[in-house]
């Protein structure tokens, strides 16, 4: 007579008698104990990811304002973009954390777009309110791009920049912020797209149209060209925010034209020159970027517009001095680890910002020349046993006409 196997639960061991349900699976069985234990570990575990996911959404529970104001502690000056960048960038997120309604209204995202000279803080803002945030953030150059079958990297590979920052996290890089950097240089060349192949411009906007407005991205996990052997990280961007930001060199004139138009009846002449003594890029407007060369498809999918004015000399020395990590603020600290206080003359100070404003270099000039001026007392005053040092307004004249920099001429 053969043997009659008795069943156990294939988890806890228990045998048929001592449960009430055991549940048979292809090669054993679960009793409902089990089946109890294995719900509620399956609960917690979800909460912890829930937990997770709620841990960005609690960095944006501030209001716009509060947005602003950590932008201010990092950003000198440029009100307006710092205002419409702060608005977007809440909206996008309550956006991704808003519960789902019935009636089917879709908040569109906030994609932005920066013009501005170089220099003039385009990705300081984005930069900083990825820090604010705490979400994965990456910078990406327009003008590697080129459309498929062509030299170069595919679009979805910026996406790669911002995978290996948050160590390949899809979900956090899915509400990551992606800077696009120079995206004027990818304007359209000519006015009429048929007559040549517009390799780098045309084709690359096509290409981003898709990724900007929300989609799944097949992104190559190193980059570079996509290749058909190669194993695709699939991304959603729908929760991605997307900045643009370029200097669009000669818009100025572009939008001088068109409100120049628009001013017919006025005294044209002398209502030009008011604005053109202001700061003509203020009044920049999808249409101005669509002559440039923007294609109109890409401007609806970056749809916030903002401005970065150029950088004068006062807004120049407090860059010098008033951000929470400001150059002079940095220099200190380094000759403080020496055990050396660093003092500047208001003098040297303004000369930095005189020559910043000559070589037309932004605020990035402003490091070169600091370097300029203090790269010897870098080198000569470790292990001197020095206390301070003091930069006078002679002492950064001369370095800097001792440097390469000074022997520049600038034209
Ligand atoms: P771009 O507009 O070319 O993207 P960046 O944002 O890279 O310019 O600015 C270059 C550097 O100049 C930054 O690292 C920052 O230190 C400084 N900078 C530029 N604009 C500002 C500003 N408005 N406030 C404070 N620092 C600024």
């Amino acid at each position: 007579m053969a043997k009659q196997t008795i069943l156990h639960c294939s988890f806890c061991g228990r045998s048929r008698d001592e449960v009430k349900i055991l549940i048979a699976g292809q090669e054993g069985h679960i009793c409902e104990n089990c089946v109890e234990h294995a719900q509620e570990i399956i609960l917690q575990e979800l909460d912890v990811r829930k937990e997770s996911t709620l841990k960005n959404v609690k960095a944006i529970n501030r209001n716009p304002k509060e947005i602003k104001r950590f932008l201010d502690d990092y950003i000198i000056g440029q009100d307006e973009a710092k205002k419409l960048l702060s608005v977007a960038v809440y909206n996008h997120y309550k956006r991704i954390t808003q519960k789902v309604q019935k009636d089917d209204i879709e908040i569109e995202k906030s994609n932005l777009i920066l013009v501005g000279e170089t220099g003039t803080g385009k990705t300081l803002l984005a930069k900083t309110v990825a820090k604010l945030l705490n979400v994965p953030f990456a910078i990406v150059d327009a003008t590697v791009f080129t459309e498929a079958g062509y030299v170069g990297e595919d679009v979805e590979s910026m996406l790669t920049r911002l995978l290996q920052n948050c160590d390949y996290d899809v979900e956090a890089a899915e509400r990551g912020i992606v800077y696009i950097d120079e995206i004027d240089k990818i304007a359209r060349k000519n006015d009429n797209p048929s007559i040549t192949r517009d390799v780098s411009g045309e084709g690359v906007q096509q290409g981003l149209l898709k990724m900007l407005e929300g989609t799944e991205v097949l992104v190559p996990p190193q980059g570079g060209r996509k290749h058909p052997e190669q194993k695709m990280i699939k991304v959603n961007t729908s929760n991605i925010l997307f900045i643009a930001g370029g200097a669009f060199d000669g818009i100025d004139k572009i939008i001088a034209r068109r409100v120049n138009t628009n001013a017919i009846g006025f005294n044209v002449d002398k209502a030009m020159q008011e604005l053109q003594r202001k700061n003509l890029l203020q009044f920049v407007n999808a249409q101005d970027l669509k002559s440039f060369g923007i294609i109109p498809e890409l401007l609806g999918r970056l749809p916030v517009i903002t401005h970065l004015d150029p950088l004068d000399a006062e807004t120049l020395r407090s860059i010098l001095t008033e951000p929470k990590n400001s150059l002079v603020k940095q220099y200190k600290r380094l000759f403080e680890l020496e055990g050396i206080e660093l003092g500047f003359e208001e003098g040297a100070l303004h000369y930095i910002v005189t020559k910043a404003l000559e070589y037309k270099l932004g605020a990035r000039g402003l490091r070169s020349i600091c370097e300029h001026v203090l790269t010897d007392a870098m080198f000569e005053l470790p292990g001197t046993g020095a206390k301070e040092f003091f930069v006078s307004e002679d002492y950064a004249k001369e370095k800097i006409d001792k440097s390469k920099l000074g022997q520049l001429k600038v034209a």
